[in-house]
């Protein structure tokens, strides 16, 4: 694995971090610089690995090169429960700890909320996706990868013959991508069928009522608390009927095993690397489209990088939906004629700017 990460676009950067003082344990990996200063989440999980933050560090920078953002890619985490209620001290020691690593913009990722970012932001002066009482564009709460998501299931819909209108949509991970897709896909008359968090999934043909999942999501924790559907194992999500498979949660949940009993036509990459290079060649061998991570979920860090340069909400949804919808275009059009993976075509676009930036740069 790491022989595919270590190659010519880096990593610039991998950094341990320890604080006895308050038990601190992260990782930061700066990937790629040659497009600007990097930006990347800030994962919280007592179980991030550094292969996982390298992984993801790498997604950020074709990500924020497709996006055209004048920015590189990078990421973080910290080794820890998102739930600890040390967590503020923890944030402003991992915050004093990367002060002087200027070329390093730290985002929300999960187990961190503007909030979190906000103590970053305080003790150094330098973070995006912040709350908007201090200026920022509160990615999570506008739901902006959601957004992008179903900006992106507009374009990507013709190409397996599916109408967005009425689609079944199966959300797993009820987060805050998660939310944000199934509420906006539903005001374009697509129909949420299953969605799932930890604790489990709720099913329902008939179609579940997206803002009374969310009030109950809120208030319990558990989608399986949803009073109408089937509840079943949070892993039986991928086996239902449906038409849009979003995962929303963790990586490599789509894998040799299960991209077999996929019965969705299009999957969109709502979370960072959800499926294994040969995940995605059994799906395409089935006629499965799956539009890559970089490309269907680069709505959030769109908004961030847009807050980054001062531009207003409205500047940075619109920014989303032309520079997600081209690019959803562009990588589909390209992967149909050439009957490759969507996957391809966009690390080559991506790439292409990297390695004429590097070269400008003589890095
Ligand atoms: P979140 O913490 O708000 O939500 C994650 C959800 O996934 C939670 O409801 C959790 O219960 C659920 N989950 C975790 N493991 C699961 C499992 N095994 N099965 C089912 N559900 C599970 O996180 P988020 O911000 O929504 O991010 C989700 C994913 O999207 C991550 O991969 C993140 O990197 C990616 N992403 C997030 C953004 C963003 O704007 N927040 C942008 C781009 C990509």
């Amino acid at each position: 694995m790491c022989e595919i990460i270590f190659n010519e676009f880096g990593p610039s950067k991998v950094i341990y971090l320890y604080s006895k003082k308050v038990l601190l344990r992260a990782i930061v990996v700066v990937d790629n610089t040659a497009l600007g200063s990097s930006i990347g989440g800030v994962r919280v999980s007592p179980t991030v690995s550094t292969e996982e933050i390298l992984r993801l560090a790498r997604t950020m920078t074709l990500k924020n090169s497709v996006a055209g953002l004048p920015h590189g890619g990078s990421k973080a985490g910290i080794l820890a429960d998102p739930k600890n209620p040390q967590k503020e001290d923890y944030f402003r020691v991992f915050a004093k700890m990367i002060k002087d690593l200027q070329e390093y913009i730290p985002a929300p990722d999960m187990g961190s909320d503007e909030e979190a970012i906000a103590w970053i932001w305080d003790e150094i002066g330098r973070a995006c996706g912040l709350p908007e009482e201090i200026g920022g564009l509160p990615l999570d709460k506008l739901g902006a990868t959601g957004f992008g998501l179903s900006e992106c299931a507009g374009v990507a819909c013709p190409y397996v013959g599916i109408d967005l209108k009425g689609a079944r949509v199966a959300v797993q991970g009820f987060g805050s991508v998660g939310k944000a897709a199934a509420r906006f896909l539903s005001e374009k008359g697509a129909v949420l069928v299953a969605a799932s968090d930890t604790k489990g999934t709720i099913y329902n043909v008939e179609g579940i009522d997206v803002d009374k999942l969310i009030e109950i999501k809120q208030s319990t924790e558990a989608v399986i608390n949803y009073p109408e559907g089937m509840r079943m194992d949070a892993d039986d999500l991928f086996y239902l009927d449906c038409d849009i498979l979003i995962p929303a949660a963790i990586p490599d949940v789509i894998h040799e095993k299960n991209a077999d009993t996929i019965k969705a036509k299009l999957i969109l990459q709502g979370a960072n690397i959800p499926a294994t290079r040969s995940a995605e060649e059994i799906l395409m061998r089935r006629g499965i489209l799956s539009v890559p991570d970089f490309i269907a979920n680069a709505g959030g860090v769109i908004m961030a990088a847009m807050e980054y340069a001062k531009k207003t909400e409205q500047e940075a949804f619109d920014a989303i939906s032309s520079k997600i919808k081209k690019n959803t275009k562009l990588i589909l059009e390209k992967a149909t004629k050439d009957k490759i993976l969507p996957r391809i075509v966009a690390e080559d676009l991506a790439k292409e700017k990297i390695l004429k930036a590097m070269r400008c740069r003589g890095c």
